[in-house]
C-alpha cells in the first residue's frame, strides 16, 4: 500500500482511514464525503476546500512555542506576529484568519495599497499591521490615515526616499505619524528557493550607511520617537535555520547600536517570514523544528541584549506559509485515463492480421503471471516496430488501431498479474508503461508554483487507498498548453489507481496549496480560480460555508474588459431564441468541463 508520504506533509491535519482520506478533526468526515455533498448542489469541477480549523491550528501554535521558549529563557520582551497579506488576500481565507487571531492580537502586514485597504478595514482593533515593500505617497499617507484611525500601524522603509517622504506628509497634513521601522538589508541572505530575498544584493532594505542617514534625518526632524522597529526578511520557506540565526546576529547587532545611539523608542526586531512547510511526499525537506526556531529566536536575541547592554527587544514575525499552507486542499475530478482508449471491445482483428499484430494478440491470450514481464516487454517492442511499419506505409490505420489497443491490454494484464509479488520488476518499466490521468483543472491557475518554478505539491486520491496502486501517472490538466502536465518523474515516483471511470469517479487532492497560489495563478485559457467552499466544525457537525463558485464565463469576459452586452448582441444574431437560451445559460456556467463525473 502507498500512504502518499501523509506522515511527512500533513502535519496531522488528514489522515487515511479505510481507504479513505479524511480530515483529522471533531468527527473526521472524509474528503470524498464533502466533495459529494458539494457536487449535489450542482458545483462541478476542481474544488478548493479551505479548512479556517488549520489556520487556527497553526496560530495558536506559533503563539504558544514562541510564548514557550520566552517563559523557559525568562526573556523580558513579548511576542507578536502579523499575517503577510500577500500570502492570501482572499476574503474566504482572510475573514476566519483575523477571527482566529483575534484572542492573540495576531495581526496583517500589506505590501501594497490594496493589501493596506484590507488591513485597515478588517484587522482587529488592538492587533498591529506592518506595511513592506515600496511606496509613494499616497500609500504613506494613507498609513498615517490608518494610524489616525486607532491601527497600531508600523510603515517599514525600504529606502531614505520612503523616510523623506514620511516626514514629507507629516509635515503637510496634520494626522498622527505611524510608527517606523527600517528594513536593514543584512550580508547574510537565506536558504531555499527563496533566497534572494535577503542578503547584501537583495532587492530590498537599507545599507549600514543608509541606517545611520535614516537615524540622523529621524533626528533632526524630531522624529526619533517614531523608530520603534527593526526589520528583516531573508526569504520565504527556509529549509535550514543557519541562515536565520546569522541574521537575527546581524539585525541584533544593529538594534543594539542605535539603541545605544539614542533611538528611546525602538523596541521591537521583526525577523520576516521564513518558516518552511513540508510540500515533499519523498523526504523531509525542513531541517529545524518550530521550537528549535522560537529557541534560537530568543536566545540569540538574548544574548546580544546582554552583551550590549540594552532591553531585550520584543519580537515580530510575519510567517505566512506556515500559517496558510495547509487549510486549503485542492480537489480535481479525473476526467479520463487515457488508456481507456484502448479498450477491448474496440479491437478489430483481421481475417488475416500481418504477423507482429498476430503475435501481439498470442502473446496477449497466452500471458501468465510467468510470463508476463517478458511478454510485455515483447509487447512494446513489437509496437515500435509496428509504428515504423506504419510510418513506411506496410500496415494500415486498423492494424495500427489493433496493435495499440493489443499493446495496452498486455501492459495492464501484465500489471494485474505481476502487481502482488513483482511490483519491483515493474517499477523498472515505470517510463514506458505510464497512464495518463485528465485533470479537470489547470495547473496554470491552481498550481503556480508548480509551473512557474518546479515546487512539490503532495497529490493523493480521495478514494482507494486500501488498494495497492499500480500504475505509474503522469497528470495532465485541461488547457491547451502542454506545459499544464505534471509529468511521471521516476525518483519521485507517483503510482494511482486503475479505475472504470464509467463504473465509479475518482478525485485528487493536491495538499498544502493555500500559500500563494490562490493569487498568483493566472487565467490562462480563461480558467479562473475553482468553485471554493469554507469546511466548519459545529460542535460535532461539518458545514459546508461561503461557497464561492467559480466564476461565470460571461463574468470571466467582463474582467478582461470585454463589452458583455456588445457580446450578448452579437451572439444572438441569427440565432432561433430557443438556441440562444440555451447559448445564453452556457456563458452563466463556469469554464471547467462538466461531464457526467466532472
Ligand atoms: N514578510 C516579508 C517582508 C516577505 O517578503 C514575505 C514573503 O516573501 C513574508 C513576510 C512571508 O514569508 P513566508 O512566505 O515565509 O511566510
Amino acid at each position: 500500500l502507498n500512504n502518499y508520504g501523509i506522515d511527512i506533509w500533513s502535519d496531522e491535519n488528514f489522515i487515511i482511514e479505510d481507504g479513505l482520506a479524511k480530515v483529522n478533526h471533531k468527527c473526521k468526515p472524509s474528503l470524498i464525503s464533502l466533495v459529494r455533498q458539494i457536487r449535489e448542489q450542482d458545483f462541478k469541477g476542481p474544488l478548493l476546500l479551505r479548512f479556517p480549523h488549520i489556520t487556527k491550528k497553526q496560530i495558536s501554535t506559533l503563539y504558544d512555542t514562541f510564548n514557550n521558549s520566552i517563559s523557559e529563557y525568562n526573556y523580558k520582551g513579548n511576542f507578536n506576529a502579523v499575517f503577510p497579506l500577500k500570502v492570501n488576500q482572499l476574503p474566504n481565507f482572510v475573514h476566519p484568519l483575523i477571527k482566529n487571531g483575534e484572542e492573540f492580537n495576531y495581526g496583517l502586514e500589506a505590501g501594497s495599497k490594496a493589501e493596506l485597504v484590507i488591513a485597515m478595514t478588517y484587522n482587529n482593533s488592538n492587533s498591529p499591521i506592518t506595511v513592506n515593500g515600496f511606496k509613494d505617497k499616497e500609500m504613506i499617507h494613507l498609513a498615517f490615515i490608518a494610524k489616525s484611525k486607532g491601527h497600531d500601524i508600523t510603515v517599514i522603509i525600504e529606502g531614505l526616499n520612503e523616510l523623506e517622504t514620511i516626514i514629507q506628509v507629516q509635515s503637510e497634513t496634520n494626522l498622527p505619524c505611524p510608527n517606523i521601522g527600517l528594513r536593514v538589508r543584512l550580508h547574510s541572505g537565506g536558504s531555499g528557493l527563496w533566497a534572494k530575498s535577503g542578503g547584501i544584493n537583495s532587492k530590498f532594505g537599507l545599507s549600514s550607511t543608509e541606517i545611520i542617514e535614516a537615524y540622523e534625518l529621524l533626528e533632526e526632524n524630531k522624529m526619533l520617537e517614531f523608530l520603534t522597529m527593526i526589520h528583516f526578511h531573508i526569504g520565504s520557506d527556509m529549509n535550514s535555520i543557519k541562515p536565520l540565526k546569522k541574521a537575527l546576529r546581524e539585525s541584533g547587532h544593529i538594534y543594539a547600536e542605535l539603541k545605544n545611539l539614542g533611538a528611546t523608542s525602538l523596541n521591537n526586531i521583526n525577523i520576516g517570514g521564513g518558516l518552511a512547510v513540508e510540500y515533499s511526499s519523498y523526504e523531509r525537506t525542513r531541517f529545524y523544528s518550530l521550537r528549535e526556531f522560537a529557541s534560537d529566536v530568543i536566545f540569540t536575541l538574548k544574548d546580544i541584549a546582554k552583551q550590549k547592554g540594552v532591553d531585550e527587544p520584543n519580537i515580530f514575525t510575519e510567517s505566512g506559509r506556515f500559517i496558510s499552507a495547509g487549510s486549503t486542499v485542492l480537489i480535481t475530478p479525473v476526467l479520463e485515463l487515457f488508456s481507456s482508449e484502448y479498450d477491448l471491445k474496440h479491437l478489430n482483428l483481421k481475417e488475416n492480421n500481418p504477423p507482429l499484430i498476430a503475435e501481439l494478440n498470442a502473446l496477449y491470450t497466452d500471458m501468465i503471471k510467468r510470463t508476463a514481464y517478458e511478454y510485455m516487454h515483447d509487447a512494446m517492442d513489437h509496437m515500435e516496430s509496428l509504428l515504423t511499419l506504419f510510418d513506411l506505409g506496410y500496415i494500415d490505420l486498423q492494424d495500427r488501431s489493433n496493435a495499440e489497443i493489443l499493446t495496452h491490454q498486455i501492459i495492464k494484464k501484465a500489471i494485474a498479474l505481476l502487481e502482488v509479488e513483482d511490483y519491483e520488476d515493474l517499477k523498472k518499466l515505470d517510463e514506458n508503461i505510464q497512464e495518463k490521468y485528465l485533470l479537470n483543472f489547470s495547473m496554470f491557475q491552481s498550481l503556480p508554483d508548480y509551473w512557474g518554478i518546479d515546487q512539490e505539491f503532495p497529490v493523493m486520491p480521495l478514494t482507494h487507498l486500501d488498494k495497492k496502486p499500480t500504475r505509474s501517472a503522469s497528470l495532465w490538466d485541461i488547457t491547451c498548453d502542454s506545459d499544464g502536465e505534471l509529468p511521471f518523474n521516476s525518483q519521485r515516483p507517483l503510482y494511482l489507481h486503475d479505475v472504470n471511470l464509467e463504473k465509479e469517479d475518482y478525485f485528487l487532492g493536491f495538499f498544502n496549496v493555500g500559500a500563494y497560489q490562490d493569487t498568483l495563478g493566472m487565467k490562462h485559457n480563461l480558467f479562473s480560480q475553482p468553485t471554493e467552499v469554507n469546511v466548519v466544525f459545529k460542535e460535532n457537525e461539518v458545514k459546508l460555508e461561503k461557497i464561492i463558485e467559480s466564476q461565470k464565463i460571461i463574468d470571466i469576459l467582463d474582467d478582461i474588459d470585454y463589452d458583455t452586452r456588445d457580446i450578448k448582441d452579437r451572439l444572438k444574431e441569427n440565432l432561433d431564441t430557443n438556441t440562444y437560451q440555451i447559448l445564453k445559460k452556457y456563458l452563466n456556467e463556469n469554464s471547467y468541463l462538466k461531464t457526467t463525473w466532472s
